[in-house]
């Protein structure tokens, strides 16, 4: 029985996508941006088969979480398409499995030469914060696999959020595919280099898999969010369990699983409210 592999797929990072047009469903690029962040899944895909993985599962992670072209998709991943869920930009992910790896993934809302910066939500959320640490997604899915006991081996995306996942795990493995000029500006890779280095850097962190640790996760988790808005807080509030810190920023404190639901309910409230 070979690895089993969980990939969690974002589309900002992509070599190549520098605009909205590129990721949001309807926008005149929007089928490019689809198309490119296919070609680089199916690169840490080619990267895990070629370190021996036997199971991949591909998450799509993005706006609606349909971005990925399922028949381009190579056919030795599943894929998990679609909301609702219970866990963002991880669903399914479990015990089962051996690695992690995000690609496609940004830096965290306000990161300066971050290409499309944001946190989750970008006309939403300021901060996130889990246990006092301010953290991009790569490091919050890494604490979901963490719970798990899955470590987070390889992200690839735009050099200013390789930098900032690295300062917070320096182990996990980078393939920087664009660099930043402003939050709308990068020079980037070919596509094809891209994908080439996506697949030999995902393949390297496999074939050492023995020299990542997962993230532990304490139990009681606390989150904070931070929202631009006052009224996303009054809606955020409304969700049992959550308190109000102050005019912009809520918290939620329990049981790690109840904390990775709890932020997608007040993400998922506000999305369709809103
Ligand atoms: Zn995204």
């Amino acid at each position: 029985m070979g690895l089993s592999v969980f990939i969690s797929a974002d589309i900002e990072g992509t070599a190549g996508v520098v605009s909205l047009l590129q990721c949001v469903p309807g926008e005149a690029e929007y089928e490019m941006g689809k198309r490119l962040m296919t070609g680089e899944v199916n690169a840490a895909v080619q990267g895990a088969i070629d370190a021996g993985a036997s199971r991949i599962v591909v998450c799509d992670a993005h706006a609606n979480m349909q971005n990925i072209l399922p028949e381009q998709l190579l056919p030795e991943a599943e894929l998990v398409r679609g909301a609702i869920r219970d866990s963002l930009q991880m669903q399914g992910i479990d015990d089962t499995y051996d690695a992690l790896f995000v690609t496609g993934a940004h830096a965290a809302a306000g990161t300066h030469r971050g290409v499309l910066d944001h946190s989750w939500v970008s006309r939403m959320v300021y901060n996130i914060r889990i246990d006092g640490a301010t953290l991009n997604e790569p490091c919050l899915n890494a604490i979901t696999a963490g719970y798990y006991g899955v470590p987070l081996v390889m992200v690839s995306g735009d050099c200013a959020m390789v930098e900032q996942t690295k300062a917070v795990m320096p182990d996990v493995r980078g393939a920087v595919v664009k660099e930043g000029y402003s939050r709308y500006c990068a020079r980037s890779l070919h596509p094809e280099r891209a994908r080439a280095l996506i697949r030999e850097t995902a393949r390297e962190a496999l074939e050492n898999l023995e020299q990542f640790k997962p993230v532990s996760v304490p139990n009681p988790l606390c989150m904070e969010i931070d929202f631009y808005r006052t009224d996303m807080a009054d809606a955020a509030e409304l969700v049992p369990g959550v308190k109000r810190l102050g005019s912009r920023t809520v918290s939620f404190t329990g049981h790690p699983e109840e904390v990775f639901r709890v932020q997608e309910l007040v993400l998922y409230r506000l999305k369709y409210e809103m």
